[in-house]
């Protein structure tokens, strides 16, 4: 059936190319304001950005499915996740966290994993990284560790001095700063990387019982990575690598597949465990706690349309589904109110109504309505107001509460207030750290490329006195390590004065040359 053009609000239109106008005879034309095509496709195009994403704003997504593979009754009552087979519809956005949405994605960065999954026990977000840890353990961190992996204030620019000023500030980080400069920091692909919840969630059943859990993601394609030469060269010739390779792989049918784990600890075990649970700085070892299958993720669909698929697609850790609970790590518990805070301001009060953030049940909540743009009927003449369990409303029948999905058993810590654990950094702090450049040992090249791929970085950085703070951030992590880094450090650095050098002789060679014609 063929479809006509129209105006917004429905009225035919014969001519959408060409605006109307008061011609004069000799090719000019005045141009009316009743032309009320010409004024909207003007005014509409000015207002088609909405606010960029403060962090994670370059992005791909797909659409894909979350199979269960394996009983886990055990452990979550979740649905989605009680038959083995059972498939759930998800969506997928991977993206760089600091730089703009118009920036090259192969730029050294932490990798976001948002995934939404559209179960029938409503919506379950995943909000993950390609690293099992992150920067910081104290949310108040937050916004200070992304603005100095940003643009400086002053220049517009990124500055390394800002970048190492903020992590030998807050060395608790290390860790993560060696998964960044290691190669993992520059992916070949989405279809080739793992991620990892961070996170410390908890699995919870009806019985009132809960575990703690880590989330494990991890690629079936092989986790493949550029070296920073490659990475840095697609920067240039093609600034779309990830998105596109991810594109073309679903659209050719060569669908990614990852596994999907959980590392799981009962509550007495998380008690007497020798790292904090709660510290999203730590991974829990796999020596100590094995991982367990739970699914796997295929992506098979490409977004039919980015803007409505993904660039309005909005995640939040606070989505859980009965089964699947929150822990007292602090990150987590302000994230729980930061993402939903940021989609409020980006997307508005009702994102929840768009298409592609929509839960795939019936959704009931008629104590939230009106507000910009409210789409169907707002629960129409239903109570706005709530009374008590006791007494429901007399004015709306066949209207139940969902049976509590509060863990009774949830969480007795004893509590006192504290300006929090983020304020010492110890030596346990460093020893994952150090595992991890042994890990990294394991395979040839891949010191040498954090080495590097570090000394690049460091070598931007101007202040001397830092410099030395900086060295000893690493020494805590491996003498050798330190030690290689400021080599190399210093080798880039004298590079780069020779090569002022020159260009300072031959341009002084040319104004003497220019002086004397
Ligand atoms: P293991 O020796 O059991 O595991 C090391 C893990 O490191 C591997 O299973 C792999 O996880 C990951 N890894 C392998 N190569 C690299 C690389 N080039 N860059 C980053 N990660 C890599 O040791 P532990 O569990 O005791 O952990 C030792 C260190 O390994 C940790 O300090 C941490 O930095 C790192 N690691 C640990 C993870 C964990 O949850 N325990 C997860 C990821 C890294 P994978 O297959 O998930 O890629």
């Amino acid at each position: 059936m063929s479809r006509q053009y129209t105006l917004a609000e429905g009225q035919p239109q014969p001519s959408n190319s060409s605006s109307v106008q008061l011609r004069n005879g000799h090719g000019g034309g005045h141009v009316l304001l009743q032309d009320t095509q010409l004024i909207e496709t003007l005014a509409h195009f000015s207002r088609e950005r909405i606010p960029e994403r403060v962090v994670h704003a370059k992005a791909a997504g797909a659409y894909g499915y979350f199979e269960a593979t394996h009983d886990v009754s055990d452990l979550t009552d979740a649905s989605f996740l009680n038959t083995i087979g059972k498939k759930t519809k998800v969506l997928l956005r991977v993206s760089t966290v600091g730089p703009e949405r118009g920036s090259a994605d192969t730029i050294r960065d932490v990798h976001g994993w948002g995934m939404k999954l559209y179960t029938d026990e409503g919506n379950l977000d995943w909000v993950f990284n390609n690293t099992a840890v992150f920067f910081i353990r104290d949310p108040i961190k937050f916004p200070s560790v992304n603005r100095a992996h940003k643009r400086h204030p002053r220049t517009n620019m990124p500055d390394a001095d800002m970048f190492w000023d903020f992590h030998v500030g807050n060395p608790e980080g290390t860790h993560q700063l060696l998964h960044l400069f290691s190669d993992r920091g520059t992916p070949a692909s989405i279809r080739h990387l793992n991620a990892y919840s961070g996170h410390t969630y908890t699995f919870t059943k009806s019985d009132g019982s809960f575990r703690y859990i880590k989330v494990h993601i991890k690629t079936r394609q092989g986790v493949k990575n550029l070296t920073a030469a490659e990475a840095t060269r697609l920067a240039g010739t093609d600034p779309d690598h990830l998105v596109r390779d991810l594109f073309d792989a679903i659209e050719a049918k060569n669908y990614p597949q990852w596994d999907i784990f959980v590392q799981v600890l009962e509550p007495e075990q998380a008690e007497k465990f020798n790292i904090n649970i709660f510290d999203m700085t730590k991974v829990w070892p796999h020596a100590d706690v094995p991982l367990r299958p739970i699914g796997r993720l295929t992506l098979d669909t490409n977004p039919r349309n980015y803007f409505a698929d993904i660039e309005q697609a909005a995640f939040s850790p606070s989505n859980m589904v009965p089964g699947w609970g929150p822990s007292a790590d602090p990150m987590l518990q302000a994230r729980m109110f930061a993402y939903p805070d940021a989609a409020r301001y980006r997307l508005g009060v009702n994102y929840q109504q768009l298409p592609t953030n929509k839960a795939v049940v019936p959704v009931y909540v008629p104590t939230q309505r009106d507000g910009f743009m409210t789409f169907g009927d707002n629960y129409g003449d239903d109570p706005n107001y709530v009374n008590s369990m006791l007494r429901p409303t007399t004015f709306k029948k066949n209207v139940v509460q969902a049976a509590t999905t509060l863990s009774e058993k949830h969480e007795k810590w004893t509590l006192e207030m504290a300006n929090a654990f983020t304020t010492t950094v110890t030596p346990e702090d460093y020893v994952q750290a150090t595992a991890l450049w042994h890990v990294l040992g394991r395979e040839e090249g891949h010191q040498d490329h954090l080495v590097e791929n570090l000394a690049d970085s460091i070598a931007g950085v101007t202040h001397a006195g830092l410099l030395q703070e900086v060295y000893k951030v690493f020494a805590n992590v491996d003498k050798q390590l330190s030690a290689r880094i400021q080599a190399a450090v210093e080798a880039k650095k004298k590079g780069q004065a020779d090569k002022v050098n020159a260009i300072a002789g031959s341009s002084g060679t040319d104004k003497h040359a220019m002086h004397t014609k």
